[in-house]
Order: C-alpha cells, then structure tokens, then sequence
C-alpha cells in the first residue's frame, strides 16, 4: 500500500536500520523505543492487523516468532522479554500494518497501560 510506512520499509523507499531480513520478513528498531531493546518484527505483504490472519497465514506467524526468539537470544535477552501485537485502536495500534514488538533489556511491568 502507498502510502502504508512499513509498506515503504519493506519496499526500501523508506530507511530502516535493518536488524534481521529475509524474503518475508523484516526486523529494525522502533524509532521509539519504550525499551533498551524495543525492536519491530514485521511481514514485507500488507496485512493490516491481526485481526485479519487467516489459517494460511500460519507459516508467516510461525516465522515471525521464531525471528522473535532468535533475535531475543542474539541480544541477550536471557532474563526474558516481551512480543506484542498492539491490534486495532483499543488495543493502541497507531501503523495499521501488522507488527510485532520485541521489547526487553528491562523489567517489564504487567498489565500494560
Ligand atoms: P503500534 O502503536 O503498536 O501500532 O506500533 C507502531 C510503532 O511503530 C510505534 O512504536 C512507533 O514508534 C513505531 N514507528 C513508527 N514509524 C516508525 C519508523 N519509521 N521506524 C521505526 N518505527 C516506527
Ligand atoms: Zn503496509
């Protein structure tokens, strides 16, 4: 979508500082970070949240958490971490395109505000 930012990241016409890519995925810092580590793990495709996934997105889902612990673990995040996925306005999505939040390096406190 043209005028989605994470459509822009994924295609390259907006920079990203990339932490981890492949064909279907992309990973880079939230420009915000609410975490010494707070990265964003999304799909390249737009899908809008995870209120859209259908069955055969299971695969896409499946690799973005196992990008999720991989990336946990080379960053050090030995204590834990967190994975969010902020969906619709109630639940604070602000880029309606699906991403998932990999916060850590912190205690995290529960439950969120
Ligand atoms: P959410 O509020 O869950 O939809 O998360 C969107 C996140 O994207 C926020 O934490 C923003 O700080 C982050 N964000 C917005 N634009 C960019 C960008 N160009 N690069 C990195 N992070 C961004
Ligand atoms: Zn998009």
């Amino acid at each position: 979508m043209a005028d989605c930012i994470f459509c822009q990241i994924a295609a390259k016409e907006m920079a990203a500082d990339l932490v981890y890519e492949d064909e279907q995925l992309m990973a880079f810092p939230d420009i915000n970070p609410q975490a010494p580590v707070h990265l964003l793990i999304i799909p390249k495709r737009h899908i809008e949240s995870l209120a859209d996934i259908q069955v055969d997105h299971g695969g896409l889902l499946a690799s973005i958490l196992l990008t999720a612990k991989a990336l946990a673990k080379k960053y050090d995040l030995t204590d834990g971490y967190r994975v969010v996925a902020n969906t619709g306005n109630a639940g604070g999505q602000t880029v309606p395109h699906l991403h998932f939040h990999l916060l850590g390096g912190r205690d995290l406190g529960w439950p969120p505000g």
